[in-house]
């Protein structure tokens, strides 16, 4: 199915519906039980009337109860773990809203479903599961066992650069939606990194800005600031994408730490200031306020367009694991890594734009080179 699903992955979330969190197959099984139950009804609602079909229900009543559901992914020891770790931090539906609105490529889907699972090779899934290796730690940090959740948001070699690259993806998206609104100019591509500071007669929009305050506040550098000048009003947002059953714990943490900058700044802007976290779990989970917060940012930002950003910004990390698990994967991510991405074991994901571009420019410079 060209990469459309991962080897290691739940065939039996192939089958569930995509609203809950599964890939929406229709099963051979489902379909013969759906015409079973058809062709029961109609035999109870003619049997009154029909000799045969009262004697085929006397029957059929003793089999019944026959028709039980199979066994569900979400109860699988690894494959359902991640569903049962968001159950309770996560709106479900939401969380897995992307599988159905985003229309990323069969082959992106699947990855993603598998890093859900558990089911990349990675060194801690070798080492414990697979028993084909002796060291579980990641082979970046070599401190944390390399598990799909230390990989895609707890690793300290990809803090600097790929995390805070997937993390400004989703900060922009916010960032031009509040220009726009305002009729600012909005940063040509989303690679660029949108200025300090932007402002006209209406609104004012800060950019990880160090903010002085006359007190001294610890947290004094979010993501974005707008100030709506006609309004009085100030918006404080922060953008985090932590491991999945870590966002509502984010969501907090973030607004209590920004609470000492949004009193400093009503003082000194006089303004009504209010604090926005925007988080969302590496994987996908959101939090059932996060549209709740979205609205409170000027400008319209959908969740599913961070959401959709934040999966496929971790899609990069985890796509230099090995797709088959008999690829050899010590040298996949940590090699993978630098001007050579995107050259993995799989078609380029619809976010790498970036390295699409690069290849359409060689590609143009390859065709000059012939035309010359
Ligand atoms: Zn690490």
């Amino acid at each position: 199915m060209h990469g459309g699903f991962h080897p290691k992955s739940s065939t039996l979330r192939l089958y569930a519906s995509c609203k809950e969190g599964g890939r929406g197959l229709v099963s051979v099984r489902a379909t013969i039980q759906d015409e079973t139950s058809k062709t029961h009804k109609y035999i109870k609602d003619k049997a009154p009337t029909d000799d045969v079909l009262s004697e085929c229900l006397r029957q059929w009543r003793t089999e019944d109860e026959m028709l039980e559901d199979g066994p569900s992914w979400e109860d699988k020891p690894l494959h359902g773990m991640y569903h049962r770790n968001i159950t309770e931090v996560a709106d479900l539906n939401k969380s897995y809203q992307w599988l159905e609105r985003a229309g990323l490529k069969d082959s992106t889907e699947a990855l993603i479903l598998a890093a859900q699972e558990q089911a990349l090779s990675t060194r801690a899934i070798e080492a414990q599961i697979y028993h084909t290796r002796q060291d579980p730690r990641c082979r970046l940090c070599k401190e944390a066992p390399e598990t799909v959740q230390h990989i895609t948001a707890g690793c300290k070699m990809l803090a600097g650069k790929a995390y805070m690259e997937r993390h400004n993806q989703v900060a922009g998206i916010v960032y031009r939606n509040i220009c726009a609104e305002y009729g600012l100019e909005t940063p040509r591509s989303k690679w660029e990194t949108p200025p300090k500071v932007v402002e006209n007669e209406r609104a004012k929009i800060l950019w990880d800005f160090q903010i002085q305050t006359d007190r001294m506040v610890m947290a004094n550098q979010p993501d974005i600031v707008v100030v709506d000048k006609e309004q009085r009003k100030a918006v404080v947002v922060d953008v985090a994408i932590p491991s999945d059953g870590n966002i509502r714990k984010k969501e907090h943490e973030k607004l209590e730490k920004y609470q000492g900058l949004r009193e400093e700044l009503e003082k000194a802007w006089k303004v009504k200031a209010t604090v926005v976290p925007v988080v969302i779990g590496a994987l996908g989970a959101v939090t059932p306020k996060l549209e709740e917060w979205l609205r409170q940012i000027p400008g319209i930002t959908s969740d599913i367009s961070v959401q959709k950003s934040a999966v496929l910004g971790n899609s990069k990390d985890t796509a230099q694991n090995p797709q088959a698990p008999c690829a050899e994967p010590s040298s996949s991510l940590a090699s993978g890594r630098g001007p050579e991405l995107g050259k993995g074991m799989r078609p380029p994901a619809e976010g790498e734009n970036r390295v699409c571009m690069r290849e359409r420019e060689r590609e143009r410079e390859r065709e000059q080179k012939l035309a010359s």
